[in-house]
């Protein structure tokens, strides 16, 4: 029989596994004590159980972890971290240094399923969902996991597709069981997929990030196939209707491409989309990737985009371009590998 992993396990999954061992509910505590904040690798290391539950416990489960295969380091030391999650599968994570803050950009799926046509992610297509243990083994196995201050869920993959595992590595995330973080330094970013957004807004407190990159829906359409399914009107007309709490913030991503979606007629249109929600404008630099013909815009029309959207009464920023050495955009590493292995 397969035995799972115990790794991403929430209190309640451990607490049912100790009932059905007639093993005390202290121990469930005591387990998520070793993996989440001991960090350890083996039942044998965790000393304060009884041996007889050990035993039981990896007769049933295995706890497995997975250091990153491999490492790029960027000249402005961002750093990729490559995992192998399966045969031929690999996900990649990103660790963002910044003057005050240090950013991990996880990711959620095996490839993706979205077919956002300037992403390399999108080329390999869907290849299947990280478990909630898969995903936090991003965060617990780098070398900077005591020095991080956010994450973001903005790597490979659209988070709310897999939204019972990246809920429960949540859980896991901001319990004083498990990491013991606050929920304000933890972004999902998504395309837009309407009930995993309202799920997310529902059982968490995390701060949310639309993928937007045009305010019209026919050309969002050829950048986004989603935009079919779920428009960008509707999401925005949802996110209007509720009360934010708890400090969430929403932004906007917007990536920038050279005389597609970088004109004035793209900021009214914005401004008239956004009109009354409280939120940011993320504008960012396009990474150009192999086989895709949209280009970047100029950085003069970015600077200018930003301003009149500000003059707009909108709080817009420019995100700084990191990693380009070590091609940092999401996709690029891992398609290396597939194709190689
Ligand atoms: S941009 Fe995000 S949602 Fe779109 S294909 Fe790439 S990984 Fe998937």
């Amino acid at each position: 029989m397969l035995r799972e992993n115990i790794y991403g396990k929430t209190i309640g999954e451990l607490e049912r596994i100790c009932h059905s061992f007639s093993l005390p509910a202290y121990t469930s505590f005591q387990i998520a004590d070793w993996l989440y904040k001991k960090n350890v690798c083996s039942f044998d290391s965790m000393s304060n159980i009884s041996k007889t539950a050990r035993k039981l416990l990896s007769e049933s489960f295995i706890l497995q972890r997975h250091m990153p295969v491999e490492v790029k380091i960027s000249e402005d030391y961002t750093k990729k971290y490559l995992f192998q999650v399966d045969e031929k599968k690999f996900v990649e994570s990103v660790f963002i240094p910044e003057k005050t803050r240090n950013t991990l950009c996880v990711s959620t799926q095996v490839g993706c399923g979205m077919g956002c046509n300037f992403c390399m992610t999108g080329k390999q297509g869907f290849n299947g969902n990280l478990s909630a243990g898969e995903i936090l083994n991003q965060i617990s196995s780098i070398t900077e996991r005591d020095q991080l201050t956010n994450i973001v869920y903005m790597g490979m993959g659209e988070p709310l597709v897999n939204t019972d595992n990246v809920i429960k590595s949540i859980e896991i995330i901001c319990s004083p069981y498990g990491f013991g973080w606050s929920p304000s330094r933890i972004t999902i970013s998504s395309v837009g997929i309407l009930p995993g957004l309202k799920r997310i807004i529902e059982d968490t407190n995390c701060h949310i990030a639309i993928s937007m990159h045009s305010p019209f829906s026919d050309e969002r359409l050829e950048l986004m196939p989603i935009e079919k399914k779920y428009p960008i009107r509707k999401i925005v007309d949802y996110l209007k209707t509720i009360k934010l709490k708890h400090h969430r913030k929403i932004s906007f991503e917007y990536i920038m491409f050279k005389d597609k979606n970088d004109t004035m007629r793209h900021v009214n249109g914005i401004a008239g989309l956004l009109n009354g929600l409280k939120c940011r404008i993320n504008l960012i630099r396009f990474h150009q990737v192999p086989g895709v013909k949209l280009l970047p815009s100029t950085e003069e029309n970015i600077m200018c985009f930003k301003d009149r959207l500000t003059e707009k009464g909108f709080i817009a920023t420019v995100r700084a371009s990191r990693g380009r050495d070590i091609f940092a955009a999401c996709g690029m590493l891992s398609t290396k590998y597939c194709s190689a292995n």
